[in-house]
Formats: structure tokens, C-alpha cells, sequence
């Protein structure tokens, strides 16, 4: 499987480890030229969602991601990477749940940015997640996913009630971190 890791910002290292421990034959997308490869998957890396969006509207990536992942190619996003891919943003202070025109719309979720707060920015915890029991899921200045906005989503993990990772036509999207413990 040829898989396309996003790498213009962020923690797009651990997430090509993680798929090469998957056994995916793996490239960077930098710029244009890189899109003109193959490719079975595309993966979008935790990191500073307002930052990659922007890369992406200056490197001229945007427009074509947003047509691959409208066109139905399978898509592996955690954080930063749910964050960009998000219909709608919640966070306080966004009155009318506008998201940043550089951010793709795709996968009808509300995020709220940053929302475990300081104290609990980061954290590590153990729960279901697809059928399997006592996963290790890592938060990194999480986002949460604060509304569903399809009734054809299922949720794969949730904490405090709420979901982390959800699966919805070719996207698979999550709060946490699968790519930092997928052999804990
Ligand atoms: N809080 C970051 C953002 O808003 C996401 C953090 C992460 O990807 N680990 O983009």
C-alpha cells in the first residue's frame, strides 16, 4: 500500500514510522510535484492546524488534497489532521461556527481546538477503541469532537462520553494519537 503522509508541519515522523511498521511504502507530499505519485491513503499528521492550513493554501496544495479526499481516497488523520478536515469549528470565542477557509470541510464534525485546557493538555489513557479493549490512546493539546453532523458516522472511541475517533466514508479521524503507541 503506497501511503502519502502530509509533511509541511508537524509530527509527520511519527506518523511514516507508524506506517511503515504497517509495512505502506511511504512519501512525503510537500509540494505539487509529490501529488503526481500513486497513492492508496492519505495521512494527515497531528501539529498546529492553523499553521499546516495555511501551508497548504501557499504551497498550492489545498485545492487538490481537497479534491483527492472529496474523490473518495481513504484518509488517516489524527489532531491537527481531524482539526483541518473538520466541517465546523466550536471554539469559544467563534460565534457563528465558521471554520478557516483553509481547512478542508470534509467530515461532518464540530472540534473544539484545544479543549482539555492546560492542565490537561496532554495525557495518556486506556479504553475501547474498534473492538479492541484497554487501548492506549494519547492526547496531545487535543481537540474534541463536540458534534456529529452525520447520523452515518460510528464512533470508535470515545472518552468522558464523548467520541475521539470516528470512521465515516473514507475518512478515519482521530483526537488522539494511534500513530504513538500502536505497539504499547
Ligand atoms: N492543538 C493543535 C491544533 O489546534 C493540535 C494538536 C496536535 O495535533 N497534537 O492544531
Amino acid at each position: 500500500m503506497k501511503v502519502g503522509v502530509l509533511a509541511v508541519q508537524g509530527a509527520f515522523a511519527e506518523m511514516e514510522a507508524y506506517w511503515r511498521a504497517e509495512g505502506a511504502d511511504v512519501f512525503e507530499i510537500r509540494q505539487l510535484a509529490d501529488l503526481g505519485r500513486p497513492v492508496d491513503l492519505l495521512a494527515l499528521p497531528g501539529g498546529e492546524s492553523t499553521v499546516q492550513g495555511k501551508l497548504l493554501k501557499d504551497l498550492g496544495l489545498f485545492d487538490p488534497i481537497k479534491k483527492l479526499i472529496d474523490g473518495g481516497l481513504p484518509v488517516f488523520a489524527t489532531c491537527a489532521g481531524l482539526i483541518l478536515l473538520a466541517e465546523k469549528i466550536d471554539d469559544p470565542g467563534s460565534r457563528d461556527g465558521t471554520r478557516p477557509e483553509q481547512w478542508f470541510g470534509a467530515l461532518p464534525v464540530a472540534v473544539r481546538r484545544n479543549a482539555y485546557g492546560r492542565q490537561l493538555g496532554s495525557f495518556t489513557t486506556r479504553g475501547d477503541f474498534d473492538g479492541k479493549h484497554d487501548f492506549p490512546m494519547t492526547f496531545i493539546r487535543a481537540p474534541a469532537i463536540t458534534d456529529l453532523l452525520s447520523p452515518d458516522i460510528e464512533v470508535l472511541s470515545t472518552f468522558d462520553g464523548a467520541p475521539t475517533a470516528v470512521r465515516w466514508r473514507n475518512i478515519t479521524a482521530f483526537t488522539w494519537h494511534p500513530e504513538l503507541n500502536a505497539t504499547a
